[in-house]
């Protein structure tokens, strides 16, 4: 299908570039806040709650129909930002919940998953996402890469048992699926995986505990993951470009 793959040599030096840009970001990013944590710890000031904007977009079926109202999605917002707030010192602000207003193609609705969304990225299977969130763009502003916002996608359907799935530090959105936030199904709904995989946007791998928020699993409704941070994750959490860190008083 050589006339849908782009050129995936050029794909994957942007892909790169991309990635190495993020990580001097979050080092530069980190160093500022090491430098604010030894002022603070000296002078005894204290900064208030650190801030992760996140921004929600849901896409369209082939009908054009919403994949879910964006009411529904409070709870699991909600939730992020309580859980990222109590472990971490981290509050979620949410910027907003756009409805794209077109049609998607059953590629971007029904995605694949870890490195088959990896590959997906290089060869610009996903380019419908990219379209859709230069909408969000804060192109020119230093926000745009330092505190630049998470963006949060609502897919119809993630290949295999996934339910939400993140690039890592190399993206600025994750794609999760509807059915996590339809509080009337039961076997889906899980307001943890939107908290989860922002986790994994600003860098934290999966945790073996099956109380921490990076635990693998989840399996609504008797099987949820807890919700716990430790210090080192919250550490990463802070050190990351998407966090603006907290205003001192
Ligand atoms: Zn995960």
């Amino acid at each position: 299908m050589a006339g849908v793959v782009r050129n995936p040599l050029i794909a994957a030096t942007s892909y790169l570039t991309r990635s190495s840009l993020s990580f001097a970001a979050d080092l530069a990013s980190a160093w500022v806040k090491l430098g604010e944590s030894a002022v603070g710890a000296v002078t005894g000031t204290r900064a208030g709650p650190a801030t992760l904007r996140l921004n929600m977009l849901i896409l369209c079926d082939e009908n054009g129909a919403p994949l879910i109202a964006p009411g529904k999605l409070t709870a699991s917002i909600n939730r992020a930002s309580n859980v990222l707030l109590d472990e971490s010192g981290v509050r979620v602000r949410h910027v907003g919940t756009r409805v794209s207003g077109r049609p998607a193609p059953t590629a971007a609705l029904d995605p694949r998953a870890n490195k088959l969304l990896l590959l997906d990225e290089l060869t610009g299977r996903n380019d419908f996402y990219r379209s859709e969130l230069a909408d969000f763009s804060e192109a020119g502003s230093l926000l745009d890469v330092v505190g630049k916002p998470i963006t949060a996608i609502v897919v119809r359907n993630i290949a295999g048992q996934t339910t939400g799935c993140s690039l890592g530090i190399s993206a600025d959105w994750v794609i999760v699926q509807a059915s996590l936030f339809d509080d009337e199904a039961p076997h889906s709904y899980d307001e943890t995986v939107l908290a989860h995989e922002l986790g994994h946007a600003c860098n934290l791998p999966h945790h073996p505990d099956k109380d921490n928020l990076m635990f693998p699993m989840s399996s609504p409704p008797a099987d949820i993951r807890g919700t716990s941070m430790n210090k080192l994750q919250s550490a990463v959490l802070h050190g990351n470009r998407h966090v603006i860190p907290g205003v001192r008083h």
